[in-house]
């Protein structure tokens, strides 16, 4: 009986050590894949795989977005001043409107834009003309930022084009604070 226990225990013994090797066999041809699962894990709790995906939307929805932007088309922001849908309104005068972004990055992410688009597409389609109107959205993105209570620390974005992932043809200031915001913003 003894003699069976023992022979039954290296059998067990051998099985495992046989196991052990095919398995470090596998993780030497396939270390690029395993290295892989574990950097998938690694970035898991995290925001990069969302990032990127995110990223890739973006990408994909602005170069969509630019390749109809010089159609003078009008945009959601059309539909958003003449109030045929609805905003959340922070703040507005004769020549500018902010309201929140639908999609927020962060607590504070204001839109500023000027209420007639006069060709201001992009900012990179700006005459000596636009001159006030730029100015005015400067000074109503530092009147967003105060009643947003966050003037000690906020961000004024603009994205141009579809390299920097603009994805609406009617030219808008991101507020964006409440926070803090890292650099370079990527
Ligand atoms: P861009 O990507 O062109 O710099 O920014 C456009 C912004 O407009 C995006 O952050 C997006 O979330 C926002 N946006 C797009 N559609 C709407 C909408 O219907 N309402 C609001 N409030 N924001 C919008």
């Amino acid at each position: 009986m003894a003699v069976v226990t023992s022979s039954s225990s290296s059998m067990l013994l051998l099985r495992n050590f046989a196991t052990v090797c095919k398995v470090s066999q596998f993780v030497r041809a396939n270390s690029r894949i395993v290295f892989s699962i574990r950097e998938s894990i690694r970035v898991l709790p995290g925001r990069s795989i969302c990032s990127t995906r995110a990223s890739h939307n973006e990408e994909a929805a602005a170069k969509a977005a630019a390749a109809v932007a010089d159609t003078g088309a009008p945009t959601i922001f059309d539909k958003i001043i003449a109030k045929e849908i609805p905003s959340d309104i922070v703040y507005e005068d004769e020549n500018v409107l902010a309201f929140r972004d639908i999609n927020p990055q962060a607590p504070v992410h204001v839109l500023v834009i000027p209420k007639l688009r006069d060709g201001l597409t992009t900012l990179g389609k700006a005459e000596p003309r636009h001159v006030e109107v730029l100015g005015q959205l400067l000074h109503a993105s530092k009147i967003v930022a105060e009643k947003e209570g966050i003037l000690d620390g906020f961000r004024v974005v603009i994205n141009n084009g579809a390299e920097a992932c603009q994805s609406v043809y009617h030219l808008h200031l991101h507020v964006l604070g409440g926070r803090q915001l890292k650099w370079p913003p990527g």
